[in-house]
């Protein structure tokens, strides 16, 4: 490699912001990923006419580098409507905001899951995170999400009925043992975005970033893994199978485990939330369809929400189909097989529907994923480690840098191009 030569070992969102930055500055990347796609932990399958989401995943419009790194037009994207309908056997009712959805609002208001008060005071917890930045919120004095909001005066039933279904698919986490800064922040982003799907799967996302970096001059090295990376005086050897490049620099953008491997980075986290998350065919005749809206599970944490995926997105499914997803976030699920994921969500989608028979729901696909985010305690955040925090000319990027997000892996491989650039 020449002067100014940077290598980035990952090709998740974290090394693909790294790689394209570091680019259109000028330098001479190399981005080496160990798969033969990019994408890291969002990635999609197409499979007999469905696109498959490895787990139930969605893009919050409202993240900033979301607004900063991405041409959301060009991602041809697909809506939810804010809320979402809370069920349990022989009950369904839709929980929405009112100032965003005003088709809901007389239901929402009617709902009886929550109380008068919980709406009020979520309007005044609105005000409240809106006024707050995203590093103000992530060094607040921290507590678990469940704590948070008892002290705020919010019901348990509120908690229990939407915010344990709601946020803990959204953390991973359905006991709220999380740390309140990403319930925040994410309540924060939803109030100033919405959650969407590209209409080619989630994938298209890194995919996005993979052409922008190549377009930038980053070279891009898939099936490559990286098995050694050596700082020393005068640059960087990067070992992958059977070669070893120099670089100036390197950027490590790999998953957590993988990132204290080679770097030796100790503070690295790899503590993990896991899920499973089954994909359905139903005849779209019978699929149930709620406004584009999730369905959460309040009266039983399994499965934690069911999806009706191409009511959102019409092109996940082929004609005359509909793709629903179930997530499954207790450990027992990763030993349960397919089909009896499959007739928990039969029977759970039957009690939601008494009118309904869905003896034709069959599964197309199940995503046992033992690390989709590395976990959040309270307190965690102000223990991870900076993007330098192996020194010489290491760097490193990846979700674990901020918060177990897309806006934290594509902010952290910001702030690594960045360190890269400065350092110079
Ligand atoms: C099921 C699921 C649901 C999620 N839902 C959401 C959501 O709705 N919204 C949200 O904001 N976030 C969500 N997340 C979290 C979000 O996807 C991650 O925080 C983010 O994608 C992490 O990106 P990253 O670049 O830091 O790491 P990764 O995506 O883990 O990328 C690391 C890359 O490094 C590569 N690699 C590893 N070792 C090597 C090596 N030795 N050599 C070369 N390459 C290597 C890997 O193959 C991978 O491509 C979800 C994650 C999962 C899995």
């Amino acid at each position: 490699m020449t002067a100014d030569s940077v290598a980035v070992v990952g090709g998740g969102l974290a090394g693909l912001v790294a790689a394209r930055r570091l680019a259109t500055g000028g330098a001479d990347v190399t981005l080496f990923e160990r798969r033969d796609s990019v994408g890291g932990r969002v990635r999609t399958e197409h499979r007999e006419g469905f696109t498959l989401d490895r787990g139930f995943q969605v893009l919050f419009t409202g993240y900033p580098a979301v607004r900063t790194e991405l041409d959301l037009d060009a991602l041809d994207l697909r809506y939810f409507t804010p809320g979402a309908v809370i069920a349990r056997p022989g009950s369904r009712s839709t929980l929405s905001d009112p100032l965003r959805d005003p088709q809901s609002a007389l239901a929402s208001l009617r709902n009886h899951e929550v109380t008068q008060t919980d709406k009020v005071r979520t309007l005044l917890l609105r005000q409240d995170v809106g006024t707050r930045t995203e590093v103000e919120i992530f060094r607040s004095a921290d507590k678990s999400i469940r704590e948070y909001l008892r002290e705020w005066g919010f019901s348990e039933s509120y908690i229990e009925n939407f915010v344990a279904p709601f946020y803990g698919g959204i953390t991973l986490d359905r006991s709220l043992s999380t740390s309140k800064r990403v319930f925040e922040y994410t309540f924060k982003s939803l109030s100033e975005g919405r959650i969407a799907l590209p209409a080619r799967g989630m994938q298209a996302i890194p995919e996005q970033l993979a052409d922008a970096a190549r377009s930038a001059g980053a070279s891009i090295r898939l099936g490559e893994r990286v098995v050694d990376v050596t700082d020393h005086d005068d640059g960087v050897t990067i070992e992958v199978e059977g070669d070893a490049i120099t670089a100036d620099a390197v950027v490590v953008a790999t998953d957590p485990k993988t990132a204290r491997q080679l770097t030796g980075t100790d503070s690295i986290p790899t503590a993990t939330r896991s899920c499973v998350t089954q994909h359905y065919r139903l005849p779209s005749e019978i699929a149930p369809t709620t406004g584009r809206k999730l369905l959460l599970n309040a009266g039983d944490p399994s499965p934690n929400t069911i999806v009706p995926m191409s009511e959102v997105a019409p092109e996940y499914a082929p004609d005359g189909a509909a793709l629903l997803n179930a997530t499954f976030l207790e450990d027992a699920a990763f030993d349960r097989d397919e089909a009896a994921l499959a007739e928990e969500t039969r029977l759970t989608l039957e009690s939601w529907y008494p009118d309904r028979d869905f003896e034709e729901l069959a599964p197309v696909r199940t995503h046992r994923i033992e690390f989709a985010q590395f976990d959040q305690p309270p307190g965690i955040h102000e223990e991870l480690p900076d993007v330098r925090a192996p020194g010489g000319r290491t760097y490193l990027a990846g979700d674990y840098t901020a918060w177990s997000s897309i806006q934290g892996a594509m902010r952290s491989g910001r702030e690594a191009a960045r360190a890269v650039q400065r350092d110079r």
